[in-house]
């Protein structure tokens, strides 16, 4: 079976930056996800169509198939009262937020400077060159309800009632 759209995909992978820092890995097993419903980078995703079980590639993918370019645009100062009182605030926590169209985005505080405080709402491998080592370890098809929800379910994907 070769990867195509509506495959459930497992993988195995290594992630790493421009200067060979590990940034992300499929530690404890694999990693599936369901192929042409943008579950994964664009870039990624386009490399894996085709491939078949036991393939493995090293696949290095620039920011704009990636998690996009960094915009300073989503630099934005706010007041300290934003966030709860009892909680400290300090550069680098990242928290979810919701973005301009409803959807789930991760902001990074920046900078805190007295009341002032710079969070940014770019991804946080925003102008990142993604360098992956991957297997795949099974290809399947994936179930109706699996392609009504775009995501996968069982016991390695995602789990709900
Ligand atoms: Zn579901």
């Amino acid at each position: 079976m070769q990867i195509a759209d509506n495959h459930v995909v497992s993988i195995t992978y290594i992630l790493k930056d421009g200067s060979g820092n590990i940034l992300d890995q499929s530690d404890d097993g694999r990693f599936c996800y369901l192929h042409g419903a943008s579950n994964i980078i664009p870039g990624l995703e386009n490399a894996l169509t085709g491939k078949q079980t036991g393939d493995e590639m090293s696949v290095s993918i620039e920011p704009e198939e990636g998690y996009g370019v960094r915009d300073d645009g989503k630099m934005q100062q706010v007041d300290r009262k934003m966030f709860p009182p009892e909680q400290d605030i300090e550069a680098g926590m990242q928290f979810h937020a919701e973005g301009p169209e409803g959807q789930t985005i991760v902001v990074t505080v920046a900078s805190v400077e007295g009341d002032q405080v710079t969070i940014d709402g770019n991804h946080p491998l925003a102008g990142v060159q993604l360098n992956f080592n991957v297997k795949v370890v099974d290809i399947r098809d994936a179930t109706s309800e699996e392609l009504e929800h775009g995501h996968v379910h069982g016991p390695e994907g995602h789990a709900h009632g």
